[in-house]
């Protein structure tokens, strides 16, 4: 396996390179190309270039009598351009005026188009090169401080010559003959040093393909493992569930209707349902939900429903119980607050099959609570649920169905990569009569003193409002405003509003005690951290007001703002940021002028990460290095469809030895 063989050179190390797969998989950030030389009077603003110019000067700059700046113009004959380094006083000794050389680098538009930190290599240096590798196309690494390019490449190419004949597939040949793809020597071998442009493509699209390979056997090979083992009677019994639906005080939408019939339908052909539920804030997910745990229930199963906050974990508790009780299923709210003693009854009324229904938080599945017959688990309002958790379930060996309901909705390739061993139902509509939010990004003191006269008549016609704060008290952060400053000054503003705050570093109790009152109208302005962020559903708040709304990504924007417009009043969202940068602007301004989640997160997705988005970064399984989620949608699909073919012609089994060592490194660490 290339990963056993180790490597003790320190230079590499240094830059993470421990054994040959890390040194073979790390791959150039660009290629030198000579026949990709462009003109700087073509150069793009941020795409990686190579020019080659003549130095027309060079300068040093002085900052703060320290940093140092180095500037130099280049041209080509086409125009002049710009080039900077910081910190490399050393450059200005290499490079000659008059001189020749070729740059690599990004051109940025600041105030003219200029070059950060380019590289430059001397004409005669790529000359040698070239005649040395007799390739056209340079691969240049992502390198760090003390090691140079050459290094890199004589310690690829070494690799790549010793491994000729040891480099084993992990793409199993049938699927490799169908798909046209490259062998995998030969894409590694093109990757780092490309004897020409096509056959650097065709290794490029070989490692998409095998990165979404691996990343799918490794997620749907487990979900096998459940399905397989599957064997449950149903009898498709609904009149409790019918009974519940018509209790409701609204008709659900078609959307709604759909979803759950293919549930239903799926359940009754004897598949395990592993699904996750996707629409925007207020499609009435949660409602769904509920009805497909009272179906399960009513065919003598238990169900387990998990919220990500004990506060909304309550809430649904509080709204269905007394319909479940009408009805006859036994519901059960397990949550910190309870004493051992309590809790350890309930762990053996689940056990014993008295209990039908439990919500809690997501510690349910930490604990080691057994049940009789678990039929069905909803993860409710989940972003932060990964492949992690969902592993455990696996582990657990529970057979179950699944249901995940994303708390913001995602890019379907983005659903695809994350959740790639769940089918997707999405509920494209909100139910009818809601009205758009208004949303205002407020930035002088002035809109801000209207907005609060705006409050005040809205909150005299009997309405309810939020008002958010980045954290608790000001000794976390003092340039932000905290939880315990806006309580305070609203405490003054409106000294005859009842005004409480809820955070959640309170207990479970107080934290119960200001929702009922908020629910029962009895508090005006409720002040809150991002507890509030998910699932709170309190239809008469209509306002919300987001201080230091630039310290939050958009997702969680949408989410805050979601608690508003929840019934038929018109609501209003205002963001207050405290910034002049123009990026932070434009971000909030994205919330200002879309009400959709779909797209507010196809926006976010292109300003971050998608880890970062998800909280799943430190798997490492999406770290995607040649797919694309957002463009590469048609490919991501092609492969789950390929793998769970070849899953299920080979019953689960996987028949090539260096692709399952290879799932186990990138799954089991
Ligand atoms: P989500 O979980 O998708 O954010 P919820 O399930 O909390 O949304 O629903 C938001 C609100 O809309 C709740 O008050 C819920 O009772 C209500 N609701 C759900 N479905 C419908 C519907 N079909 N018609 C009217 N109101 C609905
Ligand atoms: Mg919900």
């Amino acid at each position: 396996m290339m990963n056993e063989i180790l490597i003790t050179n320190k230079k590499l190390n240094a830059m993470g390179i421990y054994n040959l797969y890390d040194l073979l998989y790390f791959f150039p950030k660009g290629y030198d190309n000579q026949t990709n030389l462009k003109k700087i009077s073509l150069l793009k603003d941020g795409e990686y270039s190579v020019i080659r110019g003549i130095v027309l000067s060079i300068s040093t700059n002085f900052f703060h009598g320290k940093k140092k700046l180095i500037k130099a113009v280049v041209n080509d004959g086409t125009s002049s351009i710009e080039l900077i380094w910081f910190n490399s006083a050393y450059i200005s000794k290499v490079l000659k005026v008059g001189s020749e050389y070729y740059f690599i680098g990004t051109p940025k538009r600041n105030r003219i188009l200029q070059i950060v930190n380019p590289q430059h290599k001397s004409i005669s240096d790529v000359l040698k090169e070239n005649d040395k590798g007799t390739n056209d196309i340079i691969p240049i690494y992502p390198v760090i401080k003390n090691i140079s390019q050459k290094f890199l490449i004589k310690e690829i190419k070494g690799a790549l010559i010793d491994l000729k004949n040891s480099i084993k597939e992990n793409i199993p040949d049938e699927i490799l003959l169908k798909e046209k793809l490259l062998p995998r020597y030969d894409a590694l071998y093109n990757i780092h040093f490309p004897k020409n442009e096509k056959l650097l493509e065709l290794s490029k699209k070989r490692l998409a393909f095998e990165e979404l390979f691996l990343f799918q056997m490794g997620i749907l090979s487990s979900k096998y493992l459940i399905n397989s083992n599957k064997n449950y009677c149903f009898f498709d019994k609904r009149e409790i569930t019918k009974k519940f639906i018509n209790s409701l005080s609204f008709s659900l939408t078609s959307s709604q209707k759909r979803v759950i019939t293919n549930i239903f339908q799926e359940i009754n052909q004897g598949k395990i349902v592993k699904r996750l539920i996707q629409g925007d804030v207020g499609s009435g997910k949660t409602i769904v939900s509920f009805i497909l745990l009272v179906y399960m229930i009513e065919n003598s199963f238990q169900g387990a429903l998990m919220a990500p906050t004990e506060i909304l974990a309550l809430q649904h508790y509080n709204a269905y119980k007394d319909i479940f009780e009408s009805l006859g299923i036994k519901v059960i709210l397990l949550i910190g607050s309870l004493s051992f003693k309590e809790k350890k009854e309930i762990h053996l009324n689940i056990e014993n099959g008295e209990i039908d229904l439990v919500i809690g938080t997501h510690t349910l599945i930490q604990n080691n609570i057994k049940f009789k017959s678990l039929g069905l688990i909803v993860i409710d309002e989940q972003h932060r649920f990964g492949v992690e958790q969902r592993k455990t379930i696996a582990d657990k060996g529970i057979i179950s169905n699944l249901i995940v309901m994303s708390a913001t909705p995602i890019p379907r390739s983005l659903a695809l990569s994350i959740y790639g061993d769940l089918d997707l139902s999405i509920i494209d509509e909100l139910p009818s009569g809601r009205k758009p939010i208004e949303t205002r990004l407020l930035k002088d003191k002035n809109s801000i003193e209207k907005m609060y006269n705006f409050i005040n008549q809205r909150i005299l016609l009997g309405e309810q409002c939020y008002f958010v704060a980045p954290l608790i008290n000001e000794s976390e952060n003092n340039s932000l405003i905290s939880l315990d400053e806006l309580y305070n000054s609203l405490l003054h503003r409106f000294p005859n509003f009842n005004i409480e705050y809820i955070h959640g570093k309170m207990n479970s109790i107080d934290k119960e005690f200001i929702m009922k009152k908020f629910e029962n109208n009895e508090i005006n302005i409720l002040v809150a951290t991002t507890v509030i962020e998910v699932g709170i559903n309190i239809p008469n708040a209509t306002i919300m007001v987001i201080y230091s709304a630039e310290q939050f990504g958009l997702s969680s924007l949408h989410q805050l703002r979601g608690r508003i417009g929840r019934g038929n009043k018109s609501s209003f969202c205002f963001l207050i940021a405290n910034t002049k940068n123009s990026d932070t602007i434009n971000r909030l301004e994205i919330i200002e002028n879309f009400n959709d989640g779909f797209i507010i997160a196809e926006e976010d997705l292109k300003l971050r990460k998608p880890g970062e988005l998800f909280g799943t970064k430190q798997s490492g399984a999406i770290d995607f290095k040649f797919v694309d989620i957002i463009h590469d949608i048609h490919l991501i699909e092609h492969v789950k469809k390929v793998v769970s073919n070849y899953l299920s012609q080979n019953n689960g089994k996987i028949y090539n030895s260096t692709l399952i060592s290879e799932i186990n490194l990138k799954f089991i660490n």
